[in-house]
């Protein structure tokens, strides 16, 4: 089935009836996900520099209201339904890794899982790559998303609609009136694109990195490292958080805000010890955590080739730099 282009602020609409709709709209010529008003834009021509990480793990969120003298607890949460349209394969991917470590690691995080449950996903292939993705090396396409609950891939005029889950073929109900068939005429490569940029990523990597734990590489690598938790903080799959409370007397409020393991305070326990002392432990924590331990846990690298570490690091720190050094390929000298 396909969506002619003129059809789809009537499809966008027609989802807005029913969920909170998130899109790419510009903000001075750069795509954001907002939320959508029902008038701006879509702005699709590139991948967000932020994922939409937070409509499932906002930045800072409300867990629970206390009260020490009743022992009252009341849990805070969020159960709206949210559609999120031109999501990327990367970041389809990246919710897959999040879904393993919020609601499959033995544990199930009430307040993810109600956001996760409320979601849907409808990816749009790539048609072209930046100049830092590198999704291909990491095992995924960007031509698909598997993951997504629809897919569209851009065939010129129209986009192609595939759906992969039941939250898909509501979609495919809803906007029954507004698809075709296809035409099988595509004006525009669709389905054949690859990332220029590359990452050694190979199956043996978690293993060879593991290994390496000792090795002088790491001080190299971590040498321009500022400390400052871009990385983290724009990274679709990173999840850590620091749990707060603001006290009003006998009241309170528990919330959480994101984390990161690059600051130098994250790792250091009461009494002032600290495992990751300085950069080197840390930088070296962040490969293993997303190239070998994630891996060795779930049988799924933590890094989805996204590329936006690579394209932000203000020192300019490359994830794909460390992968070609372990895996005795090119740059790793460099
Ligand atoms: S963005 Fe770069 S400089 Fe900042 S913490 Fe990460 S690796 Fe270090
Ligand atoms: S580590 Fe870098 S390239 Fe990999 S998913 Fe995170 S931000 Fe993207």
């Amino acid at each position: 089935m396909e969506l002619k282009k003129d059809k789809l602020t009537e499809a966008l609409l027609l989802l807005r009836g029913a969920s909170n709709v998130i899109l790419p709209v510009s903000n001075d010529g750069a795509p954001v996900f907002k939320l959508w008003d029902g008038v701006a834009e879509p702005c699709l021509s590139a991948n967000t520099s932020l994922p939409p990480k937070d409509l499932l793990f906002p930045r800072s969120e409300k867990m629970y209201d206390y009260n020490v003298k009743t022992g009252n607890i009341s849990e805070i949460s969020s159960n709206k339904k949210q559609t999120v349209f031109g999501i990327r394969p990367c970041d389809v991917r990246s919710i897959e890794n999040l879904d393993h470590a919020f609601l499959e690691s033995g544990y199930t995080d009430s307040y993810y899982k109600t956001r996760r449950d409320g979601l849907t996903t409808i990816a749009l292939a790539c048609t072209e790559t930046a100049r830092t993705c590198f999704c291909d090396s990491m095992g995924l396409s960007p031509n698909d998303a598997p993951g997504a609950d629809i897919v569209l891939n851009d065939r010129g005029d129209a986009y192609t609609v595939k759906s992969n889950t039941e939250k898909g073929e509501e979609i495919t109900r809803l906007w029954k009136s507004l698809l075709s068939k296809e035409t099988g005429k595509a004006s525009k490569a669709s389905g054949s694109v690859v990332c220029d940029f590359k990452a050694r990523a190979d199956k043996d990597l978690p293993e060879k990195l593991v290994a390496r734990f000792d090795d002088p590489m790491w001080d190299k690598l971590s040498k321009a490292c500022l400390g400052c938790g871009c990385c983290s903080f724009i990274c679709p799959t990173c999840y850590c958080f620091d749990i707060g409370r603001e006290n009003h007397g006998a009241s309170g409020t528990a919330f959480r805000c994101w984390d990161s393991c690059m600051f130098s305070d994250y790792s250091r326990m009461a009494g002032g010890h600290d495992p990751r002392p300085s950069k080197k432990e840390r930088l070296r924590n962040r490969y293993l955590h997303k190239l070998a331990y994630f891996n060795l846990r779930y049988g799924v690298t933590l890094c989805v080739g996204c590329g936006r570490c690579v394209d932000k690091c203000p020192a300019n720190l490359d994830v794909t730099r460390a992968m070609d050094i372990i895996s005795e390929g090119v740059r790793a000298d460099g």
